[in-house]
């Protein structure tokens, strides 16, 4: 369901979907450690003020590196809905739904695209509400200097509120 990058106990870098989340080699790290509390968070341009999704290590607007972390909000509501059966990635089974989805004002990021989970088909409609779910994904061995190491991870979606 996850997309696992361990094919019989050896690790395998093409097949692994998910980034490496430490800031020795991910300068949007914040991001996965928010995702760990249960925050689904982007930058905002402490120069301009301008907000980008996804998270940025420069703002697309005016060049600057000086960015903030805010939150977005953890709910949504389905705009449009696919469910996908055919050509997935390597160990996703069918249905893989996607959904763009609509967050609620005061939000600065006003629609996103996001993987749904924990759904059955046909279950969403226009207008169903979504909530944000993070999950374990495996972990990924990090060789620093001598020093080996395996950096757990997590990835979000959204799922139905029943
Ligand atoms: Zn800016």
């Amino acid at each position: 369901m996850k997309g696992i990058p361990y094919v019989q106990d050896r690790y395998s870098p093409t097949l692994d979907i998910f980034p490496i989340q430490c800031s020795e080699f991910n300068r949007i790290y914040q991001f996965y450690e928010n995702l760990k509390e249960n925050r689904l968070t982007t930058t905002k341009c402490l120069s301009c003020r301008h907000v980008a999704y996804p998270p940025r290590v420069l703002c697309p607007q005016c060049y600057s590196e000086e960015l903030e972390w805010i939150d977005l909000p953890d709910r949504g509501k389905v705009l449009c809905v696919v469910e996908k059966w055919k050509g997935l990635p390597i160990c996703f089974e069918a249905p893989l739904i996607t959904a763009w989805i609509e967050l609620p004002d005061p939000s600065p990021v006003k629609r996103l695209l996001t993987r749904i989970i924990n759904c059955g088909a046909g279950q969403l409609k226009e207008g169903s509400e979504v909530r944000l779910t993070v999950f374990d994904v495996d972990a990924h061995p990090i060789d620093k200097g001598k020093e080996k190491f395996m950096k757990e991870r997590v990835f979000f979606a959204f799922e139905p509120v029943q």
